[in-house]
């Protein structure tokens, strides 16, 4: 059935992909945004002084092992190969990240070999008598042992997530590889990149087609629905209910930026790893673009702190001890039928940008092949 009027809530990477897929399938696709800007969180502008490409709502690295999502952003636009190599600074030193055979010699004050770092970890570090991590500080425990763990993750996880690592899941931990040998990629996945010109011009070329139209600094409310045959939302799954039930936790981020002639640290992400450090990363944002030059520099200092009504909702937060509201929020939501909720927000979910796209393709999928026996679902994947 092609000419339906479909409203997409949010012009970010869901919004765009499903509201793409859809209209080249023959739909009228309508797409408000809060924002004065179109790609949501993953938007990217040069900074006028400098002319350094900024990601203005913290640094966005492209890594994923689809293939399919690998082509469907490359034929969009130029990648530029990116490996993120992560350094943090504890107990007075700048260690390489994720955890791998220099930040292991390094720490320990050693020379081993793989064979011997593996092993040193495993017998002498690691608490092996934990043999199905539950909980972020378990998984920790398990897998690097309690020194590295309070160098590297424990303080910056408090200050993350502003709880205690025993309250989060594994699965946060798990995104991060350990590694016995020298190599300080921080993603383990086989394709990897940074758009060339931006995110933003990634999604504006998505945009690109006769049957999408875009309303920005529009904002979307529930009474819309009616107007529409149906809706794709990507806000925040408690915003669409008007938090009448209460509001979800959500963490946000408060970036101080500063300017640098120069190179100020002479890396794209330092984390800092100590509590008493308040911030958890600078970010120097011309190295995220290795192939430009620019003399000046643009840094963000970035502070995570709970999100209050006023603030950007950036990670949805789980624990491992479940949440009754967001169970109330989802059995109402799945109960709609002219609704689907999608993205990180509308989902409550940590998505990724190559996942994100993934549920976006499938979304418009199953939209496009729904029938009676098979109807549109309010989730691809909810977040319980
Ligand atoms: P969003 O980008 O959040 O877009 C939702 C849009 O909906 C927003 O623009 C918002 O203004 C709009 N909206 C909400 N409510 C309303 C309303 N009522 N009316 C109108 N508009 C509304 N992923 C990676 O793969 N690699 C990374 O390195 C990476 N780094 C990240 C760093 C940070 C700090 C954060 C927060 C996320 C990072 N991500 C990264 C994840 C990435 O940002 C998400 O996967 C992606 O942005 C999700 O896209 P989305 O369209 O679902 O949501
Ligand atoms: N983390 C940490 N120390 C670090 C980097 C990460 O403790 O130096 C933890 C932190 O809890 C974070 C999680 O590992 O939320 C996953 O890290 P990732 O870099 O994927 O987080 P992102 O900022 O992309 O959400």
């Amino acid at each position: 059935m092609a000419g339906l009027n479909l409203l997409m809530v949010g012009a970010g990477l869901s919004g765009a992909v499903i509201g793409r897929k859809l209209a080249e399938a023959g739909h009228t696709i309508t797409i408000v945004d809060a924002r004065s800007h179109i790609a949501g969180n993953c938007h990217t502008e040069r900074d006028t002084d400098t002319d350094v490409m900024v990601h203005i709502y913290g640094p966005h690295i492209f890594h994923t092992d689809d293939a399919e999502v690998w082509d469907y952003v490359n034929s969009f636009t130029t990648f530029k190969p990116y490996k993120n190599r992560v350094k943090t600074t504890s107990k007075g030193q700048v260690f390489s990240l994720p955890v791998n055979l220099h930040t292991i010699n390094q720490f320990f004050d050693k020379t081993m070999r793989p064979v011997e770092a593996e092993a040193f970890i495993k017998e002498e570090q690691a608490d092996t008598s934990i043999t199905d991590p539950q909980t972020f500080e378990e998984q920790a425990m398990r897998f690097v042992g309690k020194d590295l763990y309070e160098a590297f993750f424990k303080g910056y996880t408090m200050k993350q997530w502003g709880c205690h690592p025993r309250e989060l899941p594994a699965s946060i931990l798990k995104r991060l590889p350990v590694r016995f040998n020298y190599d300080d990629n921080y993603f383990f996945h086989k394709f990897q990149g940074m758009p060339e010109n931006g995110y933003t011009a990634m999604i504006a070329a998505i945009l690109e087609h006769e049957n999408i139209t875009v309303h920005l600094s529009t904002t979307f409310t529930r009474t819309q629905t009616d107007d529409y045959d149906h809706v794709f939302y990507s806000g925040p799954l408690d915003g669409y209910y008007g938090f009448d039930q209460g509001r979800l936790p959500y963490r946000t981020l408060d970036f101080e930026r500063f300017s640098y002639e120069g190179d100020y640290q002479g890396c794209a992400v330092m984390n800092y790893g100590e509590v008493d450090v308040p911030y958890t990363r600078i970010t120097e944002h011309k190295h995220f673009s290795p192939w430009e030059s620019h003399e000046g520099s643009v840094c963000y200092t970035e502070f995570s702190r709970e999100c209050g009504p006023d603030d950007i909702p950036y990670y949805p937060i789980h624990l491992v001890d479940g949440n009754q509201m967001l169970q109330e929020y989802v059995t109402r939501a799945k109960a709609e039928t002219k609704v689907s909720f999608v993205g990180r927000l509308g989902t409550y979910r940590y998505l990724d940008m190559d996942v994100t796209i993934r549920e976006a393709l499938d979304t418009a999928e199953a939209f496009l092949s729904r029938s009676d026996a098979n109807p549109m679902p309010a989730f691809m994947k909810a977040p319980l």
